[in-house]
């Protein structure tokens, strides 16, 4: 029953969004593990709450015409799916990469409805963006585009309505162009994005939020293994937000760093990574990860992205993008003694690496909790936006560090009552299905 269930949800999912691969993956992975649950609780068939949940309950589609330096007119396309707002206003990222199309917006948002509901914060789930591409941009493209993008964008959007944030290609410089195109619109002056800068109504630990929260989930992973972070060698795939903070938060818990990449290769530096050069060439210089090399002697450089997943180490945290470790990838993380994986990035790990590390008993975070501390940081830079007020870095991180335990106790206890106990993936996708569910059973048809 529960398999016939799968394939008939997906038929329509398929058929509703030809092409959108990403999307139908993200779909096929929760319905899976929904289905037994669905399966025991006739109200949830009855009144189709998984039907309802693949259906966002909007998506908006725009053009962003926009002018580059050299006068030229360019025109890129705008994305934002509302996807469900059954326990709190839309909330999720912006990205700006040249692969986004309605199939990866809509994978993300799906994704992000369940995120936000295991975060315990009341927020509901979207994602939006654009296949602008910000690399090798002036600052004055990069704000022209982002003026023109949101001159669009804000009529759908408000403070208790819909709030974006980051993602790829999306900090805090578009954020701060975002955030001024918003308030002279509206001529307001809200919590209306988040990842904003301290001056105007950002939050402490914002910045470090997914990377630190990254590294608390699976604290609490290698815990369970009977393992901590000290002597661990650690490799995280990217170099961006993700990367260098879930970076900074092993070195902290003793872990040695010895590999990160961009889309362009990697480095290994088995001396650990020296973070403040990494910083300095992605953050400031907006350079390359090549340079690192070129500027410490115990680092190698080598070409492609992919290789990375060669590197010996005991923990992996994929923190670029998605679909980056593939079955080949994860076999050869076991082979080189890999006992637990952490999603940084959202749907890094293909269903078939998913599959490998499970059947090898290597503790596996799935991305919808493990990298879910940036939007609950998010969630509590809206509260201190409504507030007006600003908490301490202290008491930032220490209510994200508890999130991330809830997070991990939801996920754990779920996989133990309704699947196999210590299947957090399976665990992540129906605590956070339950809760949206119960919502939308109680709000009624709409
Ligand atoms: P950034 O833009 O800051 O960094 C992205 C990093 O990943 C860069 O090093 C980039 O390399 C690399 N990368 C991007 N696309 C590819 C690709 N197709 N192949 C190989 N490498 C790639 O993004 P974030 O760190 O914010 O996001 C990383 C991941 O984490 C994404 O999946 C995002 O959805 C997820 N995430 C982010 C959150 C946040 O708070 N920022 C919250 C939750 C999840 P290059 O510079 O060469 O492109």
């Amino acid at each position: 029953m529960s398999q016939a269930f799968v394939e008939e949800v997906m038929q329509t999912v398929e058929a509703r969004n030809p092409g959108e691969v990403e999307f139908h993956q993200a779909a096929r992975e929760v319905a899976e593990s929904v289905a037994p649950v669905i399966d025991s609780n006739p109200d949830l068939a009855r009144m189709k709450i998984f039907e309802r949940l693949v259906e966002p309950d909007r998506q908006i589609m725009f053009r962003v015409p926009w002018t580059d330096d050299a006068g030229e007119v360019r025109i890129n396309r705008g994305f934002r799916v509302e996807f469900n707002k059954a326990i709190g206003p839309y909330k999720g990222g912006l990205r700006f990469h040249p692969s986004v199309y309605m199939g990866i917006i809509k994978f993300l948002g799906f994704e992000q409805v369940f995120k936000n509901a295991l975060t315990t914060m009341p927020i509901g789930g979207a994602k939006g963006g654009s296949d602008f591409d910000p690399k090798g941009k002036s600052d004055a493209e990069v704000m022209r585009f982002c003026q023109s993008f949101m001159s669009e964008l804000f009529r759908h959007i408000g403070p208790d309505t819909d709030v974006p944030a980051g993602d790829i290609g999306v900090g805090g410089r578009e954020i701060g162009f975002l955030f001024g195109q918003y308030a002279k619109l509206t001529n307001t002056y809200t919590g209306v994005l988040t990842g904003k800068g301290l001056e105007w109504g950002g939050s402490l630990v914002r910045n470090e939020a997914t990377g630190y929260g990254l590294t608390y989930f699976v604290s609490r992973i290698l815990q369970d293994a009977g393992k901590g972070w000290e002597g661990a060698d650690v490799v995280i795939s990217g170099s961006g937000n993700v990367a260098i903070y879930a970076c900074e938060k092993v070195q902290q818990l003793g872990g040695k760093v010895v590999a990160m990449s961009d889309s362009g290769g990697y480095v290994v530096d088995m001396e650990g990574i020296e973070l403040d050069t990494v910083k300095r060439i992605k953050e400031v210089e907006r350079g390359r990860i090549k340079q690192y090399a070129d500027e410490h002697s115990s680092a190698e450089y080598h070409e492609g992205w992919q290789g990375i997943w060669t590197v010996p180490c005991r923990v992996a945290l994929p923190s670029a993008t998605q679909n980056e470790i593939d079955e080949t990838a994860a076999k050869s993380l076991i082979a080189n003694g890999c006992i637990a994986v952490g999603e940084g990035a959202n749907m890094p790990s293909t269903p078939e690496a998913i599959k490998v590390f499970q059947e090898a008993g290597v503790g596996f975070g799935p991305a919808k909790a493990a990298n879910a501390g940036g939007v609950a940081t998010s969630a509590l830079e809206m509260a201190q936006n409504s507030m007006r007020l600003s908490w301490t870095f202290e008491e930032v991180d220490e209510r994200l560090h508890g999130i991330m335990d809830a997070i991990y106790e939801q996920c754990a206890g779920a996989a133990e009552a309704y699947a196999t106990k210590g299947d957090l993936a399976a665990g992540a996708n129906i605590a956070g299905f339950l809760k949206v569910a119960k919502a939308m059973m109680a709000q009624g048809l709409i």
